[in-house]
């Protein structure tokens, strides 16, 4: 039977929205994988959790010999309080891969042990042009990069009188912004995006009769930024992995915020050739648009998953993502490509 694919735009930007307003820096992402659990909890969707805090969907298919799984990451960047200077002010420990620049006064919560959060802001010591000569050349780091709390405390006592230890986790203010134009803006949309794209795609699966090809596993991961993630408790039945994460626009990039980025190579080499070429005949076929590009500084979860020794095909898509790592773009032209090349993939034959 042929049943076509509805995306529902504005369920994924609302779905979106809610899980990149949930905390979740690598390392911290329980919130985060609850709620996924929920969701596939309401759609009757069997899922399993890791040791490692990861949630994998499966969905059978017509073939249950022969797997394949698709990724998306739930974990953001952050930082952790490194230490209490004695002016009661935050030093940072970052979690992921990105420069102070990125977080400059940006809004944050510290997240405590008892569950509960104190806000600030993350500034440079030397951010008053009235008293400081090198506010605008200081180079950010994390000697001169420090919480402002928004609360009454002065000195280290103060400050662990709040409840507040070296160790907590910190997360920053998403500012999540969806225009009429079409861009979302956001923090976090690597990989919330992708996740929320797949998370869609389940949910089309728990709702509809079509079927799928083979069993597939959706795998949300939650330790992709700091390199593990989805790199462990893959099924041994699993032949082809696709990671589903942000394409790198940039200055040579074939990347944008209109199409769905597949990329043949990052740092960590070429993906599977056969796979790739696979994921671009599909996208010709069904007249999506799309752009093959390489990515220079870059690793996902497949290739994770490749170095962790898998025997597995590996490729990667996604919707492009502008300014990476800080304050995020994309355009929802980008969202629905990459949507229509994910229903395109998973009913797809396997790759010989
Ligand atoms: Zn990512």
């Amino acid at each position: 039977m042929k049943v076509t694919y509805q995306w529902n735009q504005n369920e994924t930007i609302e779905l979106l929205k809610e899980i990149v307003e949930i905390p979740s820096p690598s390392g911290y992402t329980m919130d985060v994988i609850a709620k996924i659990r929920t969701l596939f909890e309401q759609w009757h969707v069997e899922y399993k959790t890791t040791h490692k805090g990861a949630v994998i969907a499966t969905i059978q298919g017509e073939n249950n010999q022969q797997h394949r799984l698709l990724t998306a990451h739930v974990d953001t960047l952050g930082a952790m309080v490194k230490e209490i200077k004695p002016s009661g002010r935050l030093k940072l420990s970052l979690v992921g891969g990105f420069k102070f620049n990125a977080i400059e006064g940006e809004n944050c919560l510290i997240h405590k042990a008892d569950g509960s959060t104190v806000s600030g802001t993350i500034l440079l010591h030397q951010t008053t042009v009235h008293v400081y000569k090198d506010a605008g050349s200081a180079e950010r780091n994390a000697d001169n990069m420090e919480v402002r709390l928004d609360e009454k405390a002065f000195s280290p006592e103060q400050v662990r009188n709040l409840g507040i230890e070296v160790g907590d986790f910190v997360s920053f203010q998403p500012r999540f912004e969806a225009t009429a134009s079409g861009y979302i803006k956001s923090r976090h949309l690597d990989d919330k995006a992708s996740t929320a794209l797949l998370l869609q795609l389940v949910k089309h699966f728990s709702e509809t009769q079509e079927k799928l090809p083979y069993t597939t596993h959706f795998y949300i991961s939650n330790n992709e930024e700091i390199g593990y993630g989805g790199n462990s408790s893959i099924p041994e039945e699993t032949q082809e992995y696709i990671a589903v994460d942000m394409g790198a626009i940039g200055d040579g990039q074939e990347s944008d915020e209109y199409t769905v980025s597949i990329c043949a190579k990052d740092s960590s080499g070429p993906y599977h050739y056969g796979l790739t070429r696979h994921l671009i005949s599909l996208a010709k076929e069904q007249s999506i648009d799309y752009k093959v590009d390489i990515y220079p500084y870059y690793g996902s979860d497949a290739s994770a998953a490749i170095s962790a020794g898998h025997d597995v095909k590996h490729a990667l898509f996604g919707p492009g993502i502008e300014a990476s790592h800080s304050y995020e773009r994309t355009h929802t032209d980008s969202l629905k490509a990459a949507a229509a090349l994910l229903h395109a993939y998973v009913l797809s034959p396997l790759v010989s």
